[in-house]
């Protein structure tokens, strides 16, 4: 086991990873810009390093001030969280050049699910249903047309290194494909360096529903079922539950095996998620993620893991701690993400927080790097907090949530919290009828956000 791992992230992350760590009796490096020195990742780890201005792109995304704060601190690990440097199959191969681990997959993982054509491609040959469209890449805007006719419209155009929401363009009929395609190659261009696009049918009414995967590097892999994270806001996940209201029991068990099988056969190791769109009783593959995701705490509140622990245990040559058969749902468990933002359109809100109380009690778990009098910095994503409730059915972790959400008090800045009070009144919410276009259309209707 390692003696000290350094975590290259910040926020409510940084401090998961740094807690995992304590209760292992690893010591925990944080790195920070400087506009973190006060962050409470930077308080509560064993030891801190400044590796750069706030632009994240010459401090939580430089590759060398990282690879340097491991060489002055001795860690032997890296673990990257998730977003910035978390799926950089180039960050990979630099920490393994030094002779240190990164803790996630490996290089060449991350680069086969990075691209999205390789990915679907690659999940095919698995034996992962996928959606429909383009073979591969769709260079010209006749081939666009063509294929557009053949799928059926609407259909979305995608950039195959696009993410985050972004890069995604529909096509509602013909008359729309060349701005759509346009748009996306542009998007994906400016965005991530790559214009090259792919065509999928657009689903119209799917949930969006992620298999939690996990694996030993050596042959061994599991599911965690899955996470139903259809209430979306422009692609972005806001509200996240598990087990999905939508999915059986024998579907689970099925989409979960194909899953495992599937990271089995390529020595997957650590966390991943396998997403899919899920309509009318089938799976259709949409991209992997080969990190820990936002929403894992609701699959650890089910199953009762933790998946950063195991995360940590598997990177340093150790096995996973359970087995298939050992992995039994438990209760219901939802979460939300708290962004310093202001209602109703959503802008970051920056700022001082003035007063901080967290909510407690059975069932409730709150990830969140705030304190009181901390300033949340303008320069990086503006996610605060995540709630996240458990209870032994889902009628009773929704109550468990209305409760929490009551208690908590962030003061000083707007946050997304009133958007949570209002939809636990929401009927749809309640019965857990809704699918990835429900919060648009309710957000339109109720906020006039479009
Ligand atoms: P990103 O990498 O940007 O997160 P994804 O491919 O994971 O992009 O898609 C994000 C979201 O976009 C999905 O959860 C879904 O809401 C929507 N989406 C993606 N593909 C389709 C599709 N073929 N049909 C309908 N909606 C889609």
């Amino acid at each position: 086991m390692f003696n000290k791992i350094l975590v290259a992230n910040r926020g409510e992350i940084a401090l998961r990873v740094i807690r995992a760590a304590r209760e292992m009796g690893i010591q925990s490096v944080a790195v920070h810009s400087t506009a973190d020195s006060d962050a409470m990742h930077v308080r509560m780890a064993d030891e801190s390093v400044c590796i750069g201005p706030p632009s994240s792109a010459q401090s939580y995304l430089s590759i060398p001030s990282i690879i340097a704060a491991c060489e002055i601190t001795g860690a032997e690990a890296i673990h990257p969280g998730y977003g910035f440097l978390s799926e950089n199959a180039g960050f990979v191969q630099v920490i393994e050049d030094h002779g240190l681990t990164f803790i996630g997959p490996t290089a060449e993982h991350i680069r086969v699910m990075g691209d999205k054509i390789t990915a679907k491609e690659t999940m095919r040959k698995l034996g992962v249903p996928c959606v429909p469209g383009s073979e591969g890449g769709v260079a010209t805007l006749e081939e666009a047309k063509r294929l557009g006719e053949e799928i059926g419209y609407p259909v979305i155009i995608k950039a195959t290194a696009g993410g985050g929401g972004k890069g995604m363009k529909v096509a509602a009929s013909a008359a729309e494909m060349e701005r759509a395609f346009q748009t996306a190659r542009a998007e994906g261009k400016s965005n991530f360096g790559n214009d090259e696009v792919y065509i999928e049918k657009y689903l119209t009414t799917p949930r969006h529903i992620e298999i939690q995967v996990f694996g030993d590097g050596k042959g061994r892999a599991v599911h965690l079922g899955e996470r139903d994270c259809s209430l979306q806001r422009r692609h972005q996940k806001v509200f996240e539950e598990a087990p999905g209201p939508a999915i059986s029991e024998e579907e689970r068990a099925r989409i979960g095996k194909t899953c495992a099988d599937a990271m089995a056969d390529i020595n997957y190791i650590g966390a991943g998620t396998i997403e899919f769109l899920y309509e009318n009783g089938e799976f259709y593959f949409i991209e992997m993620n080969t990190r820990l995701q936002v929403e894992h705490p609701v699959t650890e509140g089910i199953f009762g893991v933790d998946l950063v622990r195991e995360q940590i245990q598997v990177a340093s040559g150790m096995p996973m701690s359970f087995q298939q058969e050992d992995l039994k749902i438990n209760g219901h468990a939802i979460e939300v993400r708290i962004n310093a933002e202001k209602l109703p359109n959503f802008r970051p809100c920056p700022g001082r927080i003035t007063q901080y109380h967290a909510p407690g009690g059975l069932g409730v778990r709150m990830d969140s790097a705030l304190y009181d009098g901390y300033s949340i910095p303008p320069y990086y994503d503006s996610l605060i907090g995540k709630l996240i409730v458990h209870g032994r059915n889902r009628p009773e972790a929704l109550a468990r949530l209305g409760r929490a959400l009551g208690e908590l008090i962030v003061d000083g800045v707007d946050t997304t919290v009133p958007l949570f009070h209002a939809l636990l009144r929401e009927e749809d919410i309640q019965t857990g009828n809704y699918n990835i276009h429900w919060l648009e259309h309710w957000l339109e209707t109720n906020l006039g956000d479009g």
